[in-house]
């Protein structure tokens, strides 16, 4: 029998989550079963993505700045992928401004409407607060500070410090470049098997996927606010969803006009990959499948996209960085402030910044919207307008997050010469024991 494709059960488990968590919050006690029973398998599987995380980092960067064997290329490579990176993140941002400009959500929240949101939320929101001050404490060159470990076991035992594991990654693969081939080639042939252990564990994990989706969306189902909240925000959803879109069409544009590879291809290619950073919120824990799924079916040498993706993952949020600006003019909108041009461009420059810095994991961007809004003099407490609908809203820019690290990864790999035709290759022959 011919097996579904990935994409497909994955998407299956999804909407097999969504009804089951609906007809459970139908039931007296039934919420509790899909908590007690069902999320923790979900938990299960985004924790076996996440042990993944580091290993992978550390082993596929070291191979692939190593397989470089030249450090001319890596600042090259290093240039255009930030370069890049910043580009797609600025055309974000402005995509959300002139959405949210035109669109005015935020008129259409009435005065009640808005005592009601911030009431019952504003206790939720104030541990965000707390949070995104703690970061803002040091000064301003402490991001750059943040980046290096002063302890390499450290910063690998928290998924958090993705950066600093990069950051060493990229520093053991120069020296394995400097020192003669013949003291680095065991080390080398250690990393390949190390490497390829590990993508056959993400091969292994993926077995899962469609009923670790569907235990992670029928937990959410039932743990998700109640609908009345979500209609008065829906102008706001609204216009988020709009920008996600615009930039995954912008995604394809980039993909047809400079890569040359048709929309088709890419979305078959990186599917996977999208509903599970939809399912989990998270870029980070997508991160094991994109590299996968980048490498071995959209064409991306490895060199590039070990390079290119786990930097992708930690620093290029599109989606985030579009979300933060429409949802800080949209809470100045709803308290009735009108906003300067020269406040707007401000938003500009802190939403790429604050997306720089939001961390690739659940709710982060709305941690660092808090840095945006003081920015801004927009008043924080506004974020509790918008708590009741940020998880959804979060799965849609962690989405579109993952596609933006994809594209500037074929670009890269393009302006490199380093695309090639994937293997033609039956869907499912990467999952096969
Ligand atoms: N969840 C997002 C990500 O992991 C970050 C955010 O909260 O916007 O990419």
């Amino acid at each position: 029998m011919k097996k579904i494709a990935l994409h497909w059960q994955i998407l299956l488990g999804m909407v097999l989550g969504v009804l089951v968590g609906l007809i459970m919050t139908q039931f007296v006690g039934g919420s509790e079963i899909v908590r007690d029973w069902v999320k923790p398998f979900g938990t299960i599987f985004i924790n076996s993505l996440k042990l993944i995380a580091v290993p992978l980092i550390l082993g596929s960067l070291i191979k692939g700045v190593s397989d470089l064997k030249d450090i001319s290329k890596l600042s090259k490579m290093g240039g255009r992928t930030i370069g890049l990176y910043l580009l797609t993140t600025v055309v974000a941002v402005s995509i959300g401004l002139l959405l949210v400009n035109v669109i005015k959500p935020g008129n259409s929240i009435t005065p009640e409407t808005r005592q009601e949101l911030v009431q019952n939320y504003s206790g939720d929101t104030d541990k965000y607060k707390e949070e995104a001050f703690k970061q803002k404490e040091g000064g301003p060159l402490q991001a750059l500070v943040d980046i290096v470990p002063d302890n390499i076991f450290g910063a690998a035992s928290e998924n958090k410090n993705m950066l600093q594991v990069i950051f060493f990654a990229i520093f053991f693969g120069v020296g394995l470049i400097l020192i003669p081939e013949k003291k680095s080639k065991p080390v080398k042939k250690f990393i390949d098997g190390f490497n390829e252990v590990i993508l056959k564990m993400i091969d292994l994990i993926m077995l899962a996927a469609p009923f670790g989706v569907f235990a992670l969306l029928a937990a959410l189902v039932v743990e998700s606010p109640s609908i009345d909240l979500f209609k008065a925000l829906i102008w706001y959803a609204f216009t988020v969803i709009l920008g996600l879109a615009l930039m995954i069409t912008f995604y394809n544009g980039m993909v047809l006009l400079i890569a040359k590879k048709s929309p088709s291809f890419f979305f078959k290619g990186i599917s996977p990959a999208q509903l599970l950073a939809f399912s989990t919120s998270s870029s980070a824990a997508t991160l094991p499948v994109t590299m996968e799924r980048v490498t071995e079916h959209l064409g991306v040498d490895e060199e590039v996209s070990s390079f290119v993706l786990p930097i992708g993952a930690t620093i290029n949020m599109d989606g985030t960085s579009l979300y933060q600006a429409v949802a800080a003019v949209f809470i100045a909108q709803a308290f009735g402030m009108d906003l300067s041009l020269g406040v707007q461009l401000g938003i500009i420059v802190t939403a790429t910044l604050a997306s720089i810095g939001s961390a690739a994991v659940p709710g982060a961007g709305m941690v660092m919207l808090v840095i945006v809004l003081a920015q801004a003099g927009i008043p924080e407490a506004g974020l509790a307008l918008i708590f009741a609908i940020d998880r959804p809203l979060d799965m849609c820019r962690t989405t579109v997050n993952v596609t933006g690290d994809a594209t500037v990864s074929m670009i890269v790999a393009k302006s490199l010469d380093k695309l090639h035709d994937p293997e033609v290759k039956n869907w499912d022959d990467n999952y096969k024991i």
